[in-house]
């Protein structure tokens, strides 16, 4: 079982998919591990980390060669898979929805695309879950660059000059990156608010010390629904949430948004008249920025100002933690393949539950049911 892991090509894209640990485990394993040269610097890893680990550290051509599986973070260009075995897996992300191109490619070429955003929202599936993991430290390094970006503190300061006002921030999307993103502005000494249309996120905010903000007369989302995401809301909800909102947001300093609905663009939740009704100086930064933007007129890895506004949001904001966010892609990638690992045939061999949900293509066809319609 020959795993090769390439260099990322995507522009911005710092992570890797492989980490000298996770190299060491595939070894214990059985497998035989090919690195790209040159893939971990970005992310803080040598390519010596890499050969210490017990991996063949060559250029890309020969790092596929014979493959049984290729790991990305960004699925590879199928031009980069020449080489590998007729029918090779390569486990990566490949936002299918809108990449059907690539989607495409990789079924004529023969391989069997796993999507890893494709991972099914269950117990067992946790620690494969790079949605999850990514999310996580999004939210964190939203919350940071916000900060980062606001001309005033965070926390309250008594000093012996005055007191400074602890910064009022409010999160809307509650999901993994919300969560983390309250945790973060809590830690930092802000007054933190926070909404979402499912209704099981208000127990979670309140658990975090923060206050929720909800549509009370319209119905959101009762529990968790599928998969606990969410989906689009009827016209009546979105009208009452934008009221709700644009009482709430005239008087925040910071707003974090994170709302997502899978294979939808994002919803477009904050108006050029809710900006304009915030303090000048204030920041709103829009996680959804790549998948179309919850804030009108945010653009990726710019900071726009409106009405004396700072928006700002990055293509790629789990890049900018790389290493971290590396640590745990590769991680989740590990646990997927290790939980599957057949010890007799020396290869993973995955079940219908997960397998299904995460296979694209296969014999030279797209068979994943999500695409199919
Ligand atoms: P996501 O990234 O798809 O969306 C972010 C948040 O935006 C969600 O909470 C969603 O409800 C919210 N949202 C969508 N439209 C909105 C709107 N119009 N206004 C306000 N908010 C809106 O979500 P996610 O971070 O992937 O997490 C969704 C849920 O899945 C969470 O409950 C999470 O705990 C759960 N989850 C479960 C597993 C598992 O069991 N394996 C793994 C990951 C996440």
């Amino acid at each position: 079982m020959r795993i090769a892991a390439l260099k990322e090509r995507a522009p911005g894209e710092n992570r890797v998919a492989i980490t000298p640990e996770t190299v060491k485990k595939f070894i214990a394993l059985g497998a035989t591990i090919a690195v790209e040269e040159g893939a971990g610097l970005a992310a803080s890893v040598t390519d010596e980390a890499y050969r210490e680990a017990g991996a063949e550290v060559v250029p890309a051509a020969k790092a596929v060669e014979g493959a049984d599986i290729v790991l990305g973070v960004q699925a590879p260009d199928v031009m980069a898979l020449a080489g590998a075995k007729p029918g090779a897996w390569v486990a990566a992300t490949f936002d299918p929805f809108r990449n059907g191109e690539t989607v495409e490619a990789y079924a004529k070429g023969g391989f069997e695309a796993l999507a890893m955003e494709f991972m099914p929202r269950i117990t067992r599936a946790q620690s494969m879950d790079v949605l999850s993991s990514q999310s996580n430290l999004a939210g964190y390094k939203a919350v940071l660059t916000a900060a980062n970006t606001y001309g005033r503190a965070f926390p309250m300061m008594m000093t012996a000059a005055g007191t400074v006002q602890a910064a009022k921030v409010f999160v809307m999307g509650v999901g993994v990156a919300g969560l983390q993103a309250i945790a973060t502005a809590k830690r930092l000494g802000a007054q933190v608010s926070a909404t979402d249309v499912r209704s099981a996120t208000k127990e979670q905010i309140q658990s975090l010390g923060a206050k929720p903000v909800f549509v009370e007369d319209v119905a959101g989302i009762e529990g968790e629904g599928s998969g606990g995401y969410a989906t689009e809301m009827s016209e009546e909800y979105q009208k009452a949430q934008a009221e709700l909102v644009s009482a709430h947001i005239a008087k925040q300093d910071i707003v974090i948004t994170t709302a997502l609905i899978p294979g939808r663009p994002a919803p477009k939740l904050i108006s050029d008249a809710q900006i304009a009704s915030m303090k000048p100086g204030s920041v709103i930064f829009d996680l959804a920025v790549a998948q179309g933007g919850n804030v009108a007129g945010s653009q990726p890895d710019q900071t726009v100002e409106k009405h004396g506004v700072k928006i700002v949001g990055y293509s790629n904001t789990a890049g900018h933690l790389a290493a971290d966010a590396s640590a745990l892609f590769a991680r989740n990638l590990y646990n997927f393949l290790s939980a599957f690992w057949d010890t007799e045939s020396g290869r993973p061999v995955l079940d219908e539950e997960i397998g299904d949900a995460v296979r694209l293509t296969q014999g030279g066809k797209v068979v994943n049911e999500r695409l199919a319609g």
